[in-house]
């Protein structure tokens, strides 16, 4: 009789098993997603602590999609890895929950989709600084900056490209999806001169997150105000593409969005007329 017993709970498990997840058979998930980040860890950084790096990560606080990490206090190189795996891991069940096939080898894999777009919002480690949302996880760039020997008082101007993406969508927006886009920075030195090729850098670090475009132009002037230690800057996004809007949803071509912020001596319309026809 015991025996019996016995014999049906173990059917009865054994059923119940067959219903969940092949992953999650013996183990709970959770399990399941540590050992998966473990074993990928250990091979990544064979003489470091796997359980402190996780403890680290774990401790991270939460911040904002249009901010770095440093917002937080920063993260190190191996809790920064474990961020991205773990993501790898939930991209994995995604596309899993929505029926794509993992055996497809253009998607499936050990570095297939899933790794790759990990590695598209998490940025590769803290020195990429080529990834759509790198900019949340990479080191500030370097700004440098000599002193107005000179003392020079007209406004410097630079154009760059911005790539971004939508906080809504995770879609980019980008300067460089049509003719005429652009950004324009435009400051007036006071005891500093910046070194004007290092902007671009800047403006990516800042960019390449989650951003309102309003948001975005404001956060460049602020770093362009600290940088140059003047309030006289002048930002100008001009007639980006939001994809969120031209490829899907209302697909309207017709919604280039310009944007702008300034300070100082750019209230006066006439400078700001001026700097952006240079
Ligand atoms: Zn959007």
């Amino acid at each position: 009789m015991k025996n019996t017993t016995a014999n049906t709970t173990i059917k009865k498990v054994q059923k119940r098993a067959s219903v969940l997840p092949k992953d999650s058979k013996a183990k709970g998930n959770f399990d399941y997603l540590m050992e998966y980040v473990k074993n990928k860890f250990q091979i990544k950084f064979p003489s470091k602590d796997f359980h402190e790096a996780w403890a680290a990560y774990n401790q991270l606080q939460n911040f904002k999609i249009s901010e770095n990490v440093e917002t937080v206090g920063g993260i190190t190189e191996e809790a920064h890895y474990i961020m991205r795996t773990i993501t790898e891991y939930h991209f994995n069940q995604a596309f899993k929950a929505m029926k794509i096939d993992m055996n497809d080898p253009n998607v499936g894999g050990e570095k297939g989709t899933p790794y790759r777009m990990a590695k598209m919002y998490c940025g590769s480690d803290l020195n990429d600084a080529s990834e759509l949302l790198s900019g949340r996880w990479s080191h500030r760039p370097e700004m440098a900056s000599f002193p107005n020997e000179n003392d020079q008082k007209y406004p410097i101007t630079k154009r760059v490209d911005i790539v971004s993406v939508c906080s809504h969508h995770t879609a980019p927006f980008s300067t460089l999806f049509r003719d005429g886009s652009y950004a324009l920075i435009s400051y007036i030195p006071d005891k500093k001169v910046l070194g004007i090729s290092k902007l671009q850098r800047i403006v990516d670090w800042v960019a390449r997150r989650g951003h309102l475009q309003e948001n975005l132009t404001k956060m460049i002037y602020d770093e362009v105000c600290q940088a140059a230690e003047s309030e006289s800057v002048y930002i100008k996004l001009s007639g980006l593409v939001h994809t969120c809007e031209s490829l899907r949803g209302t697909q309207s071509n017709e919604g280039a969005f310009s944007s702008e912020y300034y300070g100082g001596a750019f209230k006066n319309f006439e400078i700001r007329r001026e700097v952006s026809h240079q």
